[in-house]
């Protein structure tokens, strides 16, 4: 393969099983002049494993913005460089971007060699909708951001997926719950390509009971997929659902007017409520 000079080449590597490496990646990596990588004791375990020797230079969160112009000049003086991160694609919740995007803005080549993303293996594997997605990259660690976050995306009907470090599942799938409700499917994608590979799939509440009774399952890498929002109501029906809301809070407090409001109308206990928020419709104590 002929190796053009002055390129950027952003290549995925295995996220597990080394199996998953692409030919062309490894015939980059042996080939370029410099290898960029986010943990260079990582990355030479990966090249050593394909018997190939590079140069390689760090180049990760700390230290991304004093490497781009050096890296951005040995791309000027035609040399070729090739990104790599720990495991999958680059950028995905990775370092990266600022240098790409520099590249770019300089009317460099950036070249991707597409391979494994755990985003990606866990959506095609999960059996939940892949027509729309969304990926939000890792939860914030903090649990009031994170239910802010949860809160902010309840009416998003993709699929949304998450990076989580294994730690905090249990926390972030009590969020999920409490915020996006109990009817959700959750599916969590462990270990994917890896010896103890495991798909999780059900109701927030039996995976919560799952990860709490089985250790194992708190081990590992993960990506967790949220089943997304119903098809937003229409026009009618919130017409609908705020006059009975409405009626309903002359004599009962928010909370009761909503599970009742859920009863007549069918709609979900927690929208009726949220709707009653926005519609000003609570009382002191609700
Ligand atoms: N750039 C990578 C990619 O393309 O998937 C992601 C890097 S991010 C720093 C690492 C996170 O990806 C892990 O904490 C985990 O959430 C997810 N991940 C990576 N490898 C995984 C695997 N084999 N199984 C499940 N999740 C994985």
């Amino acid at each position: 393969m002929q190796q053009h000079s002055g390129v950027l080449y952003v290549v995925a590597t295995p996220i597990g099983n080394l199996g998953d490496m692409t030919e062309r990646a490894r015939k980059v990596l042996a080939e370029v002049d410099l290898i960029a990588a986010e943990d260079t004791r990582e990355t030479l375990r990966l090249l050593s494993h394909f018997g190939i020797t590079a140069k390689l230079r760090a180049y990760h969160e700390h230290n991304e913005t004093a490497m781009r112009e050096p890296l951005l000049r040995m791309l000027e003086e035609g040399r070729s460089i090739a990104l790599v991160s720990d495991a999958g694609t680059p950028l995905i919740s990775d370092p990266g971007y600022t240098l790409v995007a520099a590249a770019r803005e300089r009317g460099l080549s950036v070249v991707p060699v597409p391979g494994p993303s755990a985003l990606i293996c866990a959506l095609s594997a999960s059996g939940l909708p892949s027509d729309r997605f969304l990926f939000l990259g890792f939860l914030p660690r903090g649990r009031a951001q994170r239910r802010v976050l949860l809160e902010s995306l309840a009416h998003e009907p993709g699929t949304l997926i998450f990076y989580e470090s294994a730690k905090r599942a249990l926390a972030s799938l009590e969020d999920l719950q409490a915020v996006l409700g109990q009817q959700r499917r959750v599916v969590i994608g462990r270990e994917l390509t890896k010896r103890f590979e495991t798909f999780l799939d059900g109701l927030p509440g039996e995976l919560i009971e799952r990860l709490e009774h089985d250790a194992e399952q708190r081990l590992g890498e993960l990506v967790i997929l949220v089943q997304g929002a119903a098809s937003a109501p229409d026009e009618a029906q919130c017409a609908e659902w705020e006059r009975v809301l409405r009626v309903l809070c002359e004599s009962l407090p928010l909370s009761q007017a909503a599970a009742v409001g859920a009863r007549l109308t069918g709609a979900k206990k927690n929208r009726l409520y949220r709707l009653g928020l926005e519609l000003g419709l609570a009382a002191r104590g609700d």
